[in-house]
């Protein structure tokens, strides 16, 4: 794809390059079969220059272009997935292909030089996995995932739990149903999602998603259909396939009359009628890369007239008339120099990874969590390694794996450690069967108390500003603060010992400590809700805690409550309530809520303000930026009413505020056909109940 056509030679290759083509070849397909079987263990940009060196190669020599050469071929065959799950495989009624990439301006540009058009489509390019479905009269009769492009696993039952695609389709105004449809689209999972799907596996002790796109893949390619449903799957179209009864004229309409039917078609599509103006959205996107609710990895660029498309045709493995640029990697690789232990907040021992530091999306990178102990085993990673790290969007860094062809025997394997490595007692699963590992010394551990004074300080707690990272560790290390039951009894001779809060000649406090004090005094008089934040009980963020303040209104009437009451709450259920009630039962927990009480705490939120519950049973989103409330005081006023404030659009969903720059959440909605408020119905509806 590089050189130009006079290089090619027409004699036979030399057998050196034979055994070269060879080599590249057999780690291609090597590569290409752990990555379709989901575990995958180069990155995709490394990956990619192995292809293109195998494409470079068969340019030069093309007598070694055979057809069963991987250049010539779309993706995998069927092949039993590691999990070992079988599909029943079908054929597509129409071939689906891969792309060919670009990966700079100036390839791209010689593209759109040899593919001129009257218009271009610019398409972000989705990070899942594809999926072919079948419609015979309106109605979806199959969908089956890509394969080999000619041979995919029919994975029709799957396909039926995800939202985006619809089971029946019907005619709108000038569009008929065609006889056949098949419409190609693409599998994901939003970021949101992933990291929701990633959090509760961690939290049930079982291994993360690597990336969203494996999350899609092993979501979709599950037996058990319930689970799948549970992993809110998404499907955006891309594409048709062989169509009876309907000839649209261009890519674009097709998108349209998709749309038209209740297809999910990307929002960020756009159609542009120069080579400057696909180079423009390229750069803008490359800027731009996290803006959209799924990852991306290149910039689809298609022919957008169709008869120009039948004209322009395919090779054996991509259409001529589409081009990925893709953009540059956010896998990278870096030394792992070390694995460490950190103690959480509720003392929970996190192995986490640190690096030699590494540039990578827009941020360097020097540590990385590794979860668990049983995750460390999984990824196989020995300190010493060459590791490559990925961070997405708003992703945290995470270490993929070893790159262990490079090891040279000096790595060691990671020991977990026994004894806590802030306080020296035993760590031990706080049950039978627990991926985590604890340090029991809850009180006293000073890792975790930091981490508690640090979160109680937060916005999500007490919100005491001037109280963080360096002022929690230096009043604990000084013996200032033992645990923070002692918290709102600080005095300004307290302080004195500290260095953090005090003038450089120690004998003051600095306008920094003066602050502290008012600040704490200040937060005496929050909110129920934020006490039960700071308590740092399990599970209990400030969602649950808002609920639990409004159901029960004081701390002792949540104190008495039984675990039965407690669980029985909509929004909290059996695994927060018996946190709630076990954290009640020990003693010293107990003794905080005292404490913070006799200094004056405010644990009951006043009764009489306490509006109408006209939102009882219904479930409310808002998105976009509304003029009188903030996000959070947006969410407070739908609990505070007894409604739910939820993050995700579902058919579930009762009303749907739209504010302004609203994105994906409100086409979901419309689309869903969902009652779409502005602020005004909102305002109508806290006042009402109904709108
Ligand atoms: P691809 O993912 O580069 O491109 C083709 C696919 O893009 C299509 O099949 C379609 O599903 C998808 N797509 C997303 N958005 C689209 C849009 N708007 N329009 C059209 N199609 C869109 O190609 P591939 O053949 O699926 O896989 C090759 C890629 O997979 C490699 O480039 C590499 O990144 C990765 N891979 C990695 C490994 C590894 O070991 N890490 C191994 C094999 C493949």
């Amino acid at each position: 794809m590089t050189s130009s056509s006079e290089t090619q030679q027409q004699a036979p290759a030399p057998s050196e390059i034979r055994q070269q083509w060879q080599d590249l070849a057999d780690q291609i397909r090597e590569n290409s079969s752990l990555y379709y079987t989901g575990q995958p263990v180069i990155s995709d940009a490394e990956y990619d220059k192995l292809f293109r060196a195998l494409q470079d190669l068969e340019q030069q020599w093309p007598d070694l272009a055979v057809p069963d050469s991987p250049t010539q071929q779309v993706g995998a065959s069927v092949e039993t997935p590691a999990d070992g799950e079988v599909f029943e495989p079908v054929e597509h009624l129409q071939r689906l292909y891969s792309l060919d990439n670009v990966f700079d301006e100036a390839e791209l540009r010689d593209w759109l030089t040899r593919t001129p058009a009257s218009a271009y489509l610019t398409e972000l390019k989705i990070d899942g996995l594809s999926i072919d479905l079948v419609y015979e009269s309106g109605r979806l009769v199959r969908a089956a995932t890509r394969g080999d492009g000619r041979v995919g696993e029919n994975v029709t039952a799957n396909a039926r739990t995800i939202a985006d695609i619809p089971h029946e389709i019907t005619a709108t105004e000038g569009l008929d149903i065609p006889d056949v449809l098949e419409v190609r689209g693409e599998v994901y999972i939003s970021l949101e999602e992933f990291e929701r799907i990633n959090a509760d596996r961690v939290e049930a002790g079982q291994k993360p998603f690597a990336n969203p796109r494996n999350a899609a893949a092993g979501s979709l390619r599950q037996k058990n259909v319930e689970e799948v449903a549970k992993r809110r799957l998404s499907m955006i179209c891309h594409g048709i396939g062989h169509i009876e009864g309907w000839r649209p004229q261009s890519q674009h309409a097709a998108y349209e009359a998709l749309a038209a039917w209740g297809f999910h078609v990307s929002p960020y599509t756009k159609q542009v009628h120069s080579a400057e103006e696909v180079v423009k959205q390229m750069l803008y996107w490359g800027e731009h890369r996290h803006d959209a609710e799924h990852e991306m990895d290149g910039l689809v660029v298609k022919v957008d007239d169709l008869a120009e498309q039948r004209a322009l045709g395919a090779t054996s493995r991509a259409p001529r008339w589409a081009i990925a640029y893709k953009y540059p990697p956010e896998e990278v690789t870096t030394d792992l120099l070390d694995i460490r232990v950190s103690i959480g907040r509720t003392g929970r021992a996190t192995p986490y990874a640190v690096m030699k530091p590494v540039f990578v999306a827009g941020s360097t990178v020097e540590m990385a969590t590794l979860h668990n102990p049983s995750e460390v085993r999984r990824k196989g990673v020995l300190i010493g390694d060459r590791v490559t790290i990925r961070k997405a969007g708003e992703v945290i860094p995470e270490v993929l794996g070893p790159v262990a062809d490079v090891r040279d025997g000096s790595e060691r394997e990671f020991i977990y450690p026994t004894l806590c490595p802030e306080c020296g007692t035993r760590l031990a699963p706080s049950k039978e069967g627990d991926a985590d590992w604890r340090c029991p010394n809850t009180r006293y551990c000073p890792g975790q108390l930091r981490r508690r004074v640090e979160f109680l300080a937060s916005r999500s707690g007490f919100d005491i500003e001037n109280l963080g990272e360096r002022g929690a560790a230096d009043l604990i290390h000084r013996g200032v603060l033992d645990d923070e039951s002692l918290l709102f009894d600080l005095t300004e001779e307290d302080l004195l010992e500290s260095e953090v809060y005090t003038t450089a000649s120690r004998k003051s406090l600095s306008a920094n400590g003066k602050k502290l004090l008012a600040n704490i005094e200040a937060a005496k008089d929050k909110e129920l809700w934020r006490v039960l934040v700071s308590l740092s009980i399990r599970h209990v963020g400030p969602t649950v805690a808002r609920t639990l303040a409004q159901k029960f209104g004081s701390m002792d009437a949540l104190r008495s409550a039984t675990r039965e009451e407690i669980s029985a709450i909509d929004g909290v259920g059996e695994i927060i309530g018996n946190s709630v009630a076990d954290w009640f039962q020990v003693d010293w927990h107990r003794e905080v809520v005292e404490r913070w009480t006799k200094a004056g705490v405010r644990m009951a939120d006043e009764v009489t303000n306490r509006p109408e519950q006209v939102l009882e049973g219904m479930t409310v989103v808002v998105t976009g930026s509304l003029e009188g409330f903030t996000r959070d005081s947006a969410k407070e006023a739908i609990i505070s009413r007894g409604g739910k404030a939820a993050s995700s659009v579902s058919k579930k969903t009762d009303y749907v505020v739209v504010g302004e720059n609203a994105g994906s959440k409100a086409t979901k909605a419309e689309e869903l056909g969902l009652t779409i408020l502005d602020e005004e119905g909102f305002i109508r509806l806290l006042d009402l109940g109904r709108v």
